[in-house]
């Protein structure tokens, strides 16, 4: 018998967070709520690329609330493997009985179901997504012997950030090659601040101040950081001004800290920071 299902990997959502016109409120890039219809039209997966805090989770969000669909999130790790996603027999009062994971339930249910930094997966998983991803739409089920199909409306969708690759944490052609892509980075200037704006609840020189400070540090490159100031660190940073906080206590707070555990990059960064705002 196996442990219970990690709780903290998975969420169902069916329209959270509503924005006033009902839907998670979501500002396009470049034809993105285009393609994703017709790939959910089609019955294709859909796979994200981007960097972290891009807008990847909340698009996706609008997009099931917009085709109607419940979704289904799973955030990947190293430890989660093909039994958590699919489900398990676990004892219940003396009794064994079987439980669905959460891609199990989105295939019964015709949901979408979005699985979070997909290469973090342990690579058992693929088994059982290939004949969810092609023609085949079905879920193996191994410990039962089933091949469930998949109901109308189920989606698959993966996303990965292509900056944390490395030759062991990568999707192998055979994956990628099942689902449409698409990529997704920060927005241009006019929409970033459209987002922090409406997202914060600043108003728009401030949302312009932000953009222009996350313009000058992105143009940084790499700068022994990891990853550069994303779209929610700005919207962060905004909240904590909208809240009340000074600007430059917001900006330490929610944008140079968060990149940076070393002393001498924080002091560059700041250095950017002075210059700019
Ligand atoms: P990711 O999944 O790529 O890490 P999220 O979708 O969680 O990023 O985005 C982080 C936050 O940034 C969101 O909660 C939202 O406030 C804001 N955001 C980023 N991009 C957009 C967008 N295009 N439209 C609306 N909000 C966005």
């Amino acid at each position: 018998m196996e442990p219970a299902m990690n709780a903290m990997t998975e969420s169902l959502t069916l329209a959270a967070p509503p924005a006033p016109c009902g839907l998670p409120w979501y500002a396009e890039q470049a034809g993105e709520v285009a393609l994703f219809t017709h790939a959910h039209g089609q019955r294709l997966p859909v796979l994200i690329k981007g960097p972290t805090g891009c807008g990847k989770t909340r698009f996706v969000e609008h997009m099931a609330a917009r085709l109607g669909r419940p979704l289904i999130t799973v955030s990947c790790h190293d430890d989660l493997s093909a039994a958590d996603l699919v489900g398990r027999h676990l004892i219940a009062g003396g009794d064994t009985c079987w439980h669905d994971g959460p891609l199990a339930r989105a295939v019964r249910q015709g949901a979408i179901c979005y699985l979070d930094e997909v290469v973090e997966a342990r690579k058992d998983t693929t088994v059982v997504l290939h004949p969810l991803a092609d023609d085949r739409r079905v879920l193996p089920i191994e410990r039962t012997g089933e091949e469930l199909p998949a109901a109308p409306g189920f989606m698959l969708v993966v996303s990965y950030n292509p900056g944390y690759q490395n030759l062991l944490k990568s999707l192998k052609p055979s994956t990628r090659q099942r689902f449409v892509a698409l990529s997704l980075g920060y927005p241009r200037a006019e929409v970033e601040q459209a987002i922090v704006r409406h997202e914060a609840g600043v108003d728009d020189a401030l949302a312009a101040r932000l953009v222009r400070l996350a313009q000058a540090l992105r143009r940084l490159g790499d700068h022994d950081l990891e990853e550069t100031v994303s779209t929610r660190l700005l919207v962060m940073a905004g909240r904590l001004v909208a809240a009340g906080l000074p600007l430059g206590a917001a900006v330490q707070a929610a944008i140079v800290q968060a990149l940076t555990d070393d002393a001498d990059t924080a002091a560059a960064l700041g250095e950017v920071v002075q210059a700019v705002i």
